[in-house]
């Protein structure tokens, strides 16, 4: 999928707004919505979306529907930081399969960096689903 195209309703982070595809969800809003990645880089990737956008990257986004998402990010990268104590926390996103997007809502990284762990962009192994569960609950406190 190129930079330019048509938004395709049936993403897979379209059917998680619908609520036709599971997610653990750490925060929601009218707006907004943030769920733990799957396939998580490091332990706590977080993913923040818009809602109410059909938008598959920044080009696309409104201005004022990007900004409520940053600052979702921003909240959360607080609580990441503050619960996961990571020796950094990398904010991303991706537009355009050469750069990396593999899902074409519009979303946001966040990847908690911890000392030793090498910098991938994508991870090949699904989490388990309990210690997803678990961690979303340990997060969950704190919002
Ligand atoms: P991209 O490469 O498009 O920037 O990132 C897409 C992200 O979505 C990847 O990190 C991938 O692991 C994650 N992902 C793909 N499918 C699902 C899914 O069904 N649920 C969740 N929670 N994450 C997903």
């Amino acid at each position: 999928m190129s930079l330019h195209g048509t938004y395709d309703p049936q993403n897979v982070f379209a059917q998680i707004i619908r609520g036709e595809a599971p997610c653990y969800k750490l925060y929601e809003d009218d707006d907004v919505l943030a769920f733990l990645d799957i396939f998580p880089q490091s332990y706590g990737h977080t993913l923040v979306i818009p809602k109410r956008s059909a938008a598959r990257n920044i080009l696309d986004i409104d201005p004022d529907a990007l900004a409520k998402v940053m600052a979702v990010v921003q909240r959360l990268a607080r609580v990441l930081v503050e619960e996961l104590e990571p020796a950094g926390v990398q904010v991303a996103q991706f537009n355009g399969s050469p750069a990396g997007q593999t899902v074409f809502h519009i979303h946001m990284h966040i990847v908690p960096r911890f000392e030793g762990e090498a910098l991938g962009i994508h991870a090949s192994k699904k989490a388990d689903p309990a210690e997803l569960e678990a961690l979303q609950a340990r997060l969950l406190k704190r919002l």
